[in-house]
């Protein structure tokens, strides 16, 4: 997508402070962390959101997770905890219509649910 900055990144169009790339897969810090450690784990393929997943991407979803956990490990924050959390929408705040896992971590979170 033309328009989309994640798809510019994941291309290497616009520049990001990338934690891991592989085929299918970029992670990057967010430009305006809400947590010590906030990595964005970003599929190449445009998905605007959960809600566009078709059963084909379900893979590629796991991966995403398995991601995580992986730069969570790196990072050192996998023992102190983290959150995952992926927008979808209006009502959750979504403001990038690519989907992305946040990877949330470093300190004490508050409560969500
Ligand atoms: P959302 O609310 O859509 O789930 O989260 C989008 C996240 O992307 C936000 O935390 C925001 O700070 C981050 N973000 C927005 N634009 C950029 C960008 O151009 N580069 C990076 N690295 N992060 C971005
Ligand atoms: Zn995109």
């Amino acid at each position: 997508m033309e328009n989309c900055i994640f798809c510019q990144i994941a291309k290497k169009q616009s520049p990001a402070n990338l934690e891991y790339e592989d085929k299918e897969i970029v992670a990057f810090w967010d430009t305006n962390p809400k947590t010590a450690v906030h990595i964005l784990i970003v599929p190449k393929k445009h998905i605007p959101s959960v809600t566009e997943l078709k059963a084909e991407d379900e893979v590629l979803m796991g991966k995403m997770i398995m991601v995580a956990k992986k730069i969570a490990e790196e990072k050192g924050i996998a023992e102190g905890g983290y959150r995952l959390c992926i927008n979808a929408g209006k009502h959750s705040g979504q403001v990038v219509d690519h989907i992305h896992l946040h990877l949330m971590g470093g300190q004490k979170l508050d409560a969500m649910v």
